[in-house]
């Protein structure tokens, strides 16, 4: 179980948290793991979910490190440090790739920054992303990263936790628009499947329980990638993007849940 601290309400559940009960984290409370249950309950895939996630993560940063040779990570919504984070996949192509985590969620700044104690170019800073200006212009993101050069912005699981009135479009259209050329954004999000009705029976259990859920259409989450070109193969089931190992059947709702891309600033 997490340690308690003054800034850490612990009876309220957060997306965090919530999270880390599905990876299998120790960071979590009694109310998180209600809302896990209750999620889980709806749809027993979430842990497999959660877990495909976490490996499209790994599969995006290291190609992107390697590859496009990104030495900058922006990452958005971060949430809890878990098994193999964005600065360890980034920093093992590139020990001077700079990572700068970002969440609402004041548990992430208690955890990671004893985990980042000793790493110069990795830093953790509490914001909201709804306010995207302010969180461009904080000098302790500035200190990491250079926006005169390519970035890759990460907003992976969280546009999820936010309702179409809080304008997720003009949130990335912010970042985008502020990012130079040659930047990227990777970004990964709850998908609405026509056959499956548990995908909009979770989003009503999330706001009811977490406050926060917004399951998209695939035609909502390409929105998000306008004005960017897309790299191959597309918005697709996270499993199905550059898979290291073939995904023998793609029709399971484990595989198709999440839907995520990444796309090029021209
Ligand atoms: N990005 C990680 C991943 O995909 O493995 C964690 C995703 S977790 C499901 C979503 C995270 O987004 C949570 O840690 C939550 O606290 C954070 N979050 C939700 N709304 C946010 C906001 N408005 N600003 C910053 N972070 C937010």
């Amino acid at each position: 179980m997490a340690e308690s601290s003054p800034q850490i309400p612990t009876g309220v559940p957060t997306a965090a948290r919530v999270y880390d009960v599905m990876l299998g984290g120790k960071d979590n409370y009694e109310v998180d793991r209600a809302v896990a249950e209750a999620s889980l309950s709806i749809m027993p895939e979430l842990r497999a979910i959660a877990l495909h996630n976490r490996a499209m993560l790994h599969r995006v940063v290291r190609h992107l490190a390697a590859e496009e040779g990104i030495t900058q990570f922006l990452d958005l919504g971060s949430g809890l440090p878990t098994v193999r984070n964005t600065h360890e996949v980034a920093q093992e192509v590139n020990p001077q790739a700079h990572v700068v985590y970002v969440d609402i969620d004041p548990i992430v700044l208690a955890h990671g920054r004893a985990i980042l104690a000793d790493n110069a170019n990795t830093t953790v800073v509490t914001a909201d992303i709804r306010r995207p200006e302010d969180l461009l212009g904080r000098p302790d993101v500035r200190a990491l990263i250079d926006f005169d050069r390519p970035v890759c912005v990460m907003l992976v699981g969280i546009l999820h936790h936010l309702a179409d009135d809080e304008k997720p479009g003009r949130i990335v259209q912010v970042l985008r628009d502020a990012m130079p050329s040659g930047s990227f954004f990777f970004i990964t999000n709850f998908t609405r499947l026509g056959d499956a009705p548990e995908s909009v029976a979770l989003e009503k259990q999330l706001l009811e329980q977490l406050g926060s859920g917004r399951v998209r259409t695939p035609a909502e989450l390409a929105a998000f990638f306008d004005g960017l070109e897309i790299l191959s193969p597309g918005l697709v089931p996270l499993p199905l993007w550059r898979p290291d190992e073939p995904v023998l059947d793609a029709s399971t709702i484990d595989v198709r849940f999440m839907t995520g891309g990444v796309g090029r600033k021209p």
